[in-house]
């Protein structure tokens, strides 16, 4: 049995809290067993035993104890201040054993060291500093566009567990990868789930749940919990994932399958392996992802969902239109080819095709294989309208606001009032002190996305 540290949920968002309890209260699930002992282990002899379900200590070579934290993120704590604060001890199995402590002190003593050691998380992927994002953090999941839920007005809610991507891609737009990004965030799988909940009882249509990050959403520690969370959801018809592929396995499409995951929408840009590498910034697994997708057969719907990049792809358009058609139909198109665009926070490997063209591009393989390409359907996808959430604030507006968590931007920083995360814009903005009351002007506010000036 898992014991939640916490287990209440903030309701009311309108006044958050000190960012401090947004790891204090951080609802880490400790390893217990049915008795209450941690990790269903005696403690031995008088020994206090700190573990939890989502984090794993070991030693560093300096002696300091390193956490892993749902395997692909990381902090250090000094062995000085454990020993300081706590006692000698020994790690056993990802868990700190204090010998000769009493259970309830061990826990009431490291609390300050999990705090501190969250503020200094990093994610593994490019040694970048992270932000948790969880239901007691007092940061709504509504309000930015880099993570949490996006309505835009339509029955797909847009799910974004985390950033971060294994590729390169030239044509971003989102510029994923390698980057000058201050920070990843990662978000609660509960809390995500429970957030979406929410939205989609607002829905008069049966609701798709797309998981589409800001990076690569099989990097997300929780996809299969995520899945199964969606899938858990009264009026969930559909769960899709946009991936490049790259981490596919056929035990992970198993599990994703057995989750209750519906489409999967691939990123596969090219049928050549070099015109693959070059629109993945990377080596980029062909044949393996073209077995993948074969083995999709029968459990998941694919959707090749390719990029066209001026220059980079055009010749493999039809290959890759032709292998859509060998894809086994599963309610949904088997291809959706995009137009590259550019975006003013993307990269520009090339200038960006009016639609005119490409459509005029498609026409004759359109023709050729009796495939739509020219023309998307909402009906395809069974996409409606629907009202967007109300938006507490608008353009213009003053609001009163507090600081929260670092944005990825330099004069960036990220604000909360009324339940909504609001990126807030100005010079030397970044530097603006967690915690802090300002005032503000909105100066975006579409789809619930906000932006504010100072
Ligand atoms: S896979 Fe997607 S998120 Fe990652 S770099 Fe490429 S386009 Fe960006």
């Amino acid at each position: 049995m898992f014991f939640k540290k916490t287990s209440a949920v903030k309701e009311d968002r309108k006044e958050p809290e000190s960012p401090c309890t947004f790891i204090r209260d951080c609802g880490f699930s400790r390893r217990m067993d049915a008795d209450g002992h941690n990790d269903g282990k005696e403690n031995s002899g008088n020994a206090a035993r700190i573990s939890f379900q989502d984090i794993r200590f070991g030693r560093l070579p300096s002696g300091d104890v390193r956490a892993t934290f749902l395997t692909r993120y990381i902090f250090d704590i000094p062995a000085d201040d454990l020993r300081e604060r706590i006692g000698e001890f020994s790690i056993e199995d990802g868990a700190l054993v204090f010998p000769g402590v009493d259970e309830n002190r061990a826990w009431k003593r490291f609390d300050p060291l999990l705090d501190e050691g969250f503020r200094g998380l990093r994610h593994l992927l490019y040694d970048k500093p992270a932000v948790y994002i969880h239901q007691n953090s007092s940061i709504p999941l509504i309000g930015t566009n880099e993570f949490g839920i996006m309505d835009r007005g339509s029955n797909i809610l847009e799910v974004k567990p985390l950033t971060g991507c294994n590729f390169q891609c030239p044509y971003c737009s989102v510029d994923e990868g390698k980057n000058d990004k201050t920070h990843d965030y990662i978000v609660e799988c509960d809390y995500l789930v429970q957030e979406a909940a929410k939205l989609a009882a607002k829905k008069a249509h049966p609701v798709e749940f797309n998981i589409g990050p800001q990076g690569e959403p099989l990097l997300y520690p929780r996809t299969i919990e995520l899945v199964r969370g969606l899938k858990s959801i009264p009026n969930c018809a559909v769960i899709s994932i946009n991936t490049n592929g790259s981490l596919l396995t056929t035990q992970l499409i198993d599990d994703l399958a057995a989750a209750g995951l519906t489409r999967i929408n691939l990123s596969l840009n090219a049928l050549t392996q070099d015109a693959a590498d070059r629109l993945a910034g990377k080596k980029y697994p062909l044949e393996k992802t073209l077995r993948m997708v074969e083995y999709c057969r029968g459990k998941i719907a694919v959707l090749i969902a390719p990029t066209v990049v001026p220059g980079f792809n055009d010749d493999e358009i039809d290959g890759l239109v032709q292998l859509s058609t060998t894809i086994e139909k599963r309610g949904f198109p088997t291809i959706g080819l995009q137009n590259y665009l550019e975006y003013p926070k993307g990269r520009a490997p090339a200038k960006a095709r009016e639609f005119p063209d490409f459509f005029a591009m498609l026409k004759p393989i359109e023709e050729k294989y009796g495939v739509n390409l020219t023309e998307m359907r909402k009906g395809d996808f069974a996409i409606f309208d629907e009202p967007e959430p109300p938006k507490p604030f608008f353009k213009n507006d003053i609001v009163r606001m507090r600081v929260m968590l670092p944005a990825r931007y330099k004069n960036e920083i990220v604000a909360v009032a009324q339940g909504r995360c609001i990126t807030v814009v100005g010079k030397d903005a970044h530097l603006l002190p967690i915690g802090k009351d300002i005032k503000a002007r909105i100066i975006r506010d579409k789809h619930n996305i906000f932006k504010a000036a100072i």
